[in-house]
Order: C-alpha cells, then sequence, then structure tokens
C-alpha cells in the first residue's frame, strides 16, 4: 500500500540518457538505440523509501524537442521533485544545468527538490573528465540537492538516484 503519488520529471538537454535511466530503473535493461522520445512518456513505479515505506513514482519524460510552452506547463504542473541530468561526456550538457534549474524553479516552484545526475559514468575512462566533478558537487550542495554519478548502460547508482530523489520528496513534504 503506498500512501504517496509523486509526479517526478526527467530534465536535462537531449542524449543525456533520461530515457535510458527510466529504463534501467524500471525495467533494468539498457539499449543503445531508444527512439528520441515524442512528446511524453509516463511511466510508474512503486519506490521502497523507508523501511517498508512505499512511494509510487509517476516518473514523466519529455522529448527535448517538445519544449512547447502548452506542453511544458502540463508537465511541470504539480511536479513533486526532479532528476536533473546531463552528460559526464558532455561538458555543454553540463553548461546548461543552471538554465534547467532555472526554468524548472520558475514553472514548478522555487523549493521543488532535485537530484543532479551525472550519467555516462562509465564513458569516463574513454573520454576523461570534461567537467570539473567536484564543482558539480559544491554546486548541487549549495543548491540544496545531492550529485550522483549514474550510468544507465552499468546501471551504476540508477536506483540511487531515484530513491535519493524520493526520500528528499517526502522529507520536503513532512517539512524536516
Ligand atoms: P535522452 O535524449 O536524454 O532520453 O537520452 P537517451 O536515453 O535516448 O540516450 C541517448 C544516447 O546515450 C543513447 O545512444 C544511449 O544508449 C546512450 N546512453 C544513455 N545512457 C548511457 C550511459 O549511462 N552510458 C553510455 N555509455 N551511454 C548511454
Ligand atoms: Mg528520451
Amino acid at each position: 500500500m503506498s500512501s504517496y503519488k509523486l509526479k517526478v520529471l526527467l530534465c536535462g538537454a537531449a542524449a543525456v540518457g533520461k530515457t535510458s535511466l527510466v529504463q534501467r530503473f524500471i525495467k533494468n535493461r539498457f539499449a543503445t538505440n531508444y527512439k528520441l522520445t515524442v512528446g511524453v512518456d509516463i511511466l510508474t513505479k512503486d519506490v521502497n523509501y523507508d523501511g517498508d515505506e512505499i512511494a509510487t513514482l509517476s516518473i514523466w519524460d519529455i522529448g527535448g524537442q517538445q519544449r512547447f510552452e502548452f506542453i511544458r506547463s502540463t508537465f511541470y504542473k504539480g511536479a513533486a521533485g526532479v532528476l536533473l541530468v546531463f552528460d559526464l561526456s558532455r561538458a555543454q550538457t553540463y553548461a546548461e544545468i543552471r538554465k534547467w534549474l532555472a526554468e524548472i524553479r520558475q514553472f514548478a516552484g522555487e523549493h521543488i527538490p532535485f537530484v543532479l545526475a551525472g550519467n555516462k559514468v562509465d564513458l569516463i575512462e574513454d573520454v576523461g573528465e570534461v567537467i570539473d566533478r567536484e564543482e558539480a558537487k559544491r554546486f548541487a550542495e549549495a543548491e540544496n540537492s545531492i550529485y550522483i554519478e549514474t550510468s544507465a548502460k552499468t546501471g551504476v547508482h540508477v536506483e540511487e538516484a531515484f530513491g535519493e530523489l524520493t526520500r528528499r520528496i517526502i522529507k520536503s513534504r513532512s517539512g524536516q
């Protein structure tokens, strides 16, 4: 029995791995060729967040090119939290994070909980470090968030990212 139903958004630049993260999280699989998300996909999953407490997440995965005004207002309306994703192999996707955060706060509320996910951590071996990961951590903490490095490919820290987001949403609601 779930006492919480939470709308969670995936945000971030195109091709950072939003669809791949939700597929890994929900179906525990990875494919190299998800079609570009068109419109919005909504997937549901129950998450254990505190012992045997369960929250039901409805995870909204929006296509990068679908950011028209009318879709945007539906997307952000009633959102409880955001997984804000960038790609650890492309610095530009990290540079855009502040813009995303400003938009999220404008449309979903100043205090909406979010988790900053640096995805594709598996690629660092090959690509090297293209952003300052310590700075990402400091940035997240300064914004009352947490920085988690994930890989939809290997699955590393994917559960943790969604779990941490769920805990933060519930904590913020119980006013702690
Ligand atoms: P979206 O546009 O943000 O939804 O990104 P997608 O999930 O469609 O992923 C874009 C591309 O990055 C695809 O080719 C994925 O296979 C790839 N990808 C996603 N996550 C990872 C990851 O963690 N590691 C690696 N190596 N590739 C990834
Ligand atoms: Mg997608």
